[in-house]
C-alpha cells in the first residue's frame, strides 16, 4: 500500500474533528509517527496529546494500538472515537469472552483504526500472538510516567513494555506523558528503549488555569464562599487528604446544597465506578477526592481544582490542578493551606521508610512547594521556573498579580518569636508560644511560671492572627523546626542563628484578610465559564445544554462527548441559521453535524440570528487554538 501522505492529517482534523488549525507541536509529532518514526511526547493535560496517535492511527494502514491503564476510561474513550466517525474498540477485563472474540475477529479483519488495551492485558501471550496477526499501524503508550519507580504512578506492567520494540521493530511507538520533570524523562526514554525517538517538549504554561492560594483559615466556609461567588453550578474536584474528610466535606457541601460525591480507595469498587459515572456525565458534579482519583480523567469541563490540603510537591500540584480546563477555558486552581499542613507533610516524610538519600530528595521537594505557597510573586512564574521554563513577565492573572501582597520587615517579630522557642525551653507549639508573646495569663502559662519570662507580653501589639502567620512562615522558611511525632513542639534550627543574632534581614508576606466574595468574577457567579452576557443569551444556553444533554442519555455517553462548552458557547455567539453554516463551528465535525446538527440548529434558530450588541458582550473565549 502507498504511503499515507501526512497532509491528510489537516483533512482529518477538520472533517472529524471540526478543528481548523493544529496547536504547538501536533503536527510535527503527526508528521514523524506517520512517517514511521517513534516520538516521546511531553505536554501539559489539555495540550491535545490523544489526537497525536488518533491521526496517525486512521491515516496509517492498520490498527493504532493505545496502551493505557485506565480501564474504567476505555469505554468513554472509544464512545468519544466513534462519535466522531472514527473506528475504535476496546479489550479489557469488563467484556465476556464471547465479545472480546467477537473484537478480536473483527481486529484480523481489518475492521479497526483504533484499539484501546491495558498493559497486563497486552503483555499475555495470546494477546502477543493476536499482535503478530493484525497489521499494526503504531503503538501510543499513554501515561508513559507509569513506568518511572520513583513516581506515585508507578505501574510494574509498564516495565515489560519494551518488549513491544523487540518483536514489532518496525511499528512506531509514540509514548506520552504529562509528568515533565527530567528524571522522569530519563526513566521513561531508558525503560521503554525510546533512545531512537524525537523528544517533543510543550511549554507547560496552562494560561486558561488561575492559580490562588489562601491561608487556611476556616476551610469549609472559605470552600463554600468561593463555589458561591464562582462555581455555583460547575463541575469540579475537591483533593483532601484523608478518606474520612472527603465524605465530611462532600457532606457539608450536599447540606450547602451541592451535587457533591466523596472518592477514595477505602469504598467498594462498585460505589466508586459509579460516583466516577456520575461526575463524568452529569453536569456540575463536584467529585471530593482523595488522590485516588483523577489519573486520566478525561473531562474536558472541569472548572475547578481546589486543595483543602497540600500537596507534597510541585508535581502533584501542578498534575491535579492540571486537571481543570481542558477545553482551554477559564479555570481555577483553588487552595487553602497552613501551619498544620506543613507538618503533616513533614511527618509523612519523617516517619516514612525511605532511604535517607530519598528523605532529602522528599524534603527539598517540599520546600519547593512552600516557597510556591509563601511566594509573593506571580505563581505561574514559581510554577513554571520549577520545571525549567522562564515566564519573561508576570501572568497578571493569578492571585499574587491580581492583588499583589504586602511584606513587612519582620526581623525584630522574628527575633521575638525565636526567642520565645528558646526560652521556653524548646519544648512547646505554637499556641504556647504565641500565648506567651501575647501576655496571656492562662493555666500553663502561670504554672510554668513563663510571664516571668523577658519575652512574655513582647508581643502584644501584634494581633493573634499576625504571630500564626509569622510562625507559619518560619517554619516554612526552616528557620523554626516542628517536631512531627506528636506534640507540635516547635525547636530552633541551625539557621535560626543568624536571625536570632540579627544578622539577617527577614522579610514576610502580609497574609491578605479573605474578601467577603473572594475574587468574585463579575456577572453570573453561577456560569463563570458565559462571563457577562444578556438574559436571552442565558436563555439560549441553557436551551443548548438541553438539547446536549438529551443526547447524551440517548446515547449513554457523557455531555461533553456529545459537544464541549466551547462548542456550545461558539454556537451562542455565532448562533449558525443553516446547516453549512453551523460547519464553521469549533468542534463540530462531519459526523457530528450530521447527527446532531438538524437538532442544535432547530434551538438555535428559535433564538434567531446573532445581534451585534450582545456577541460584543460575551467575553471573547480563549480558545484553545489561539494559543
Ligand atoms: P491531553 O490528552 O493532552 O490532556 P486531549 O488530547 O484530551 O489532551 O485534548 C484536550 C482538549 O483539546 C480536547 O478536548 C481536544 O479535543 C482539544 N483539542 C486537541 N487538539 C486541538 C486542536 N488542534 N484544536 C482545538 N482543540 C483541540
Ligand atoms: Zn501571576
Amino acid at each position: 500500500m502507498p504511503e499515507p501522505d501526512p497532509r491528510d492529517a489537516k483533512a482529518v482534523l477538520r472533517e472529524r474533528y471540526g478543528y481548523t488549525e493544529f496547536r504547538g507541536d501536533q503536527e510535527d509529532i503527526i508528521r514523524h509517527v506517520v512517517g514511521g518514526g517513534d516520538a516521546l511526547v511531553l505536554m501539559p493535560t489539555g495540550g491535545g496529546k490523544s489526537l497525536c496517535y488518533q491521526i496517525p492511527s486512521i491515516l496509517r494502514n492498520g490498527v493504532g494500538v493505545v496502551v493505557s491503564p485506565l480501564i474504567a476510561l476505555m469505554q468513554d474513550q472509544v464512545g468519544a472515537m466513534r462519535q466522531i466517525g472514527v473506528r475504535a474498540t476496546f479489550l479489557n477485563s469488563s467484556l465476556e469472552p464471547h465479545e472480546s472474540r467477537a473484537i478480536e475477529h473483527a481486529l484480523v479483519g481489518g475492521d479497526y483504526d483504533l484499539l484501546y488495551v491495558a498493559p497486563e492485558r497486552l503483555m499475555t501471550p495470546p494477546f502477543l500472538a493476536l499482535l503478530g496477526r493484525l497489521d499494526i499501524a503504531l503503538f501510543a503508550i499513554d501515561e508513559a510516567h507509569c513506568v518511572s519507580q520513583w513516581g506515585h504512578d508507578f505501574r510494574p506492567e509498564y516495565i515489560q513494555l519494551s518488549v513491544l520494540h523487540e518483536r514489532f521493530p518496525s511499528v512506531p511507538r509514540i509514548a506520552l506523558t504529562a509528568t515533565a520533570d527530567a528524571m522522569t524523562q530519563r526513566e521513561i526514554v531508558d525503560k521503554l528503549r525510546l533512545d531512537e525517538a524525537r523528544r517533543y517538549v510543550a511549554s507547560f504554561d496552562r494560561p486558561n488555569i488561575q492559580y490562588r492560594i489562601n491561608v487556611k483559615d476556616r476551610p469549609n466556609q472559605q470552600l463554600h464562599a468561593f463555589l458561591t461567588a464562582e462555581h455555583h453550578a460547575d463541575s469540579g474536584i475537591v483533593y483532601c487528604q484523608t478518606r474520612k474528610k472527603t465524605e465530611e466535606v462532600a457532606a457539608f457541601l450536599c447540606e450547602k446544597g451541592y451535587g457533591a460525591l466523596p472518592y477514595h480507595a477505602g469504598m467498594d469498587a462498585e460505589t466508586r465506578r459509579e460516583h466516577q459515572q456520575r461526575f463524568l456525565r452529569e453536569d456540575g458534579v463536584i467529585m471530593v477526592a482523595t488522590i485516588a482519583f483523577g489519573m486520566g480523567i478525561d473531562k474536558p469541563d472541569v472548572r475547578f481544582v481546589a486543595h483543602m490540603d497540600f500537596p507534597q510537591n510541585v508535581e502533584r500540584y501542578y498534575q491535579e490542578t492540571g486537571r481543570a480546563g481542558r477545553d482551554g477555558l477559564p479555570a481555577t486552581a483553588w487552595m487553602v493551606y497552613g501551619l498544620a499542613d506543613i507538618v503533616t507533610s513533614q511527618r509523612f516524610i519523617d516517619t516514612s521508610d525511605a532511604e535517607d538519600e530519598y528523605k532529602r530528595v522528599l524534603r527539598g521537594k517540599l520546600q519547593a512547594m512552600l516557597g510556591l505557597c509563601e511566594t509573593v510573586t506571580c505563581r505561574r512564574q514559581v510554577v513554571l521556573r520549577y520545571f525549567g521554563e522562564e515566564l519573561a513577565e508576570p501572568c497578571g492573572a493569578c492571585d499574587t498579580c491580581l492583588e499583589p501582597v504586602d511584606t513587612w520587615d519582620g526581623s525584630v517579630a522574628a527575633q521575638k518569636a525565636l526567642s520565645t522557642v528558646y526560652r521556653t525551653g524548646q519544648r512547646f507549639g505554637v499556641a504556647h508560644q504565641i500565648d506567651v508573646l501575647m501576655g496571656k495569663q492562662t493555666e500553663r502559662v502561670v504554672s510554668l511560671g513563663h510571664d516571668g519570662l523577658s519575652t512574655y507580653g513582647i508581643g502584644a501589639d501584634v494581633p493573634e492572627n499576625d504571630w500564626r502567620s509569622v510562625f507559619r512562615q518560619l517554619v516554612a522558611a526552616d528557620l523554626l523546626r516542628v517536631d512531627t511525632s506528636g506534640y507540635g513542639t516547635l525547636s530552633l534550627t541551625p539557621a535560626s542563628r543568624g536571625v536570632l543574632r540579627g544578622e539577617q534581614e527577614l522579610r514576610f508576606r502580609r497574609d491578605p484578610t479573605p474578601p467577603k466574595r473572594a475574587g468574585a468574577r463579575r456577572g453570573r457567579g453561577d456560569r463563570a465559564v458565559l462571563g457577562d452576557v444578556a438574559d436571552h443569551d442565558v436563555d439560549l444556553w441553557e436551551a443548548l445544554r438541553q438539547v446536549r444533554i438529551e443526547i447524551a442519555q440517548e446515547q449513554d455517553v457523557p455531555a461533553f462527548v456529545v459537544f464541549h462548552d466551547a462548542t456550545l458557547r461558539h454556537l451562542l455567539e455565532v448562533r449558525p441559521q443553516t446547516l453549512a453554516a453551523m460547519r464553521h463551528v469549533h468542534g463540530i465535525g462531519e459526523a457530528k453535524l450530521a447527527r446532531y446538527g438538524e437538532r442544535f440548529l432547530d434551538v438555535v434558530r428559535e433564538y434567531g440570528p446573532a445581534l451585534r450588541k450582545s456577541v460584543s458582550r460575551i467575553r471573547r473565549p480563549d480558545w484553545p487554538d489561539d494559543a
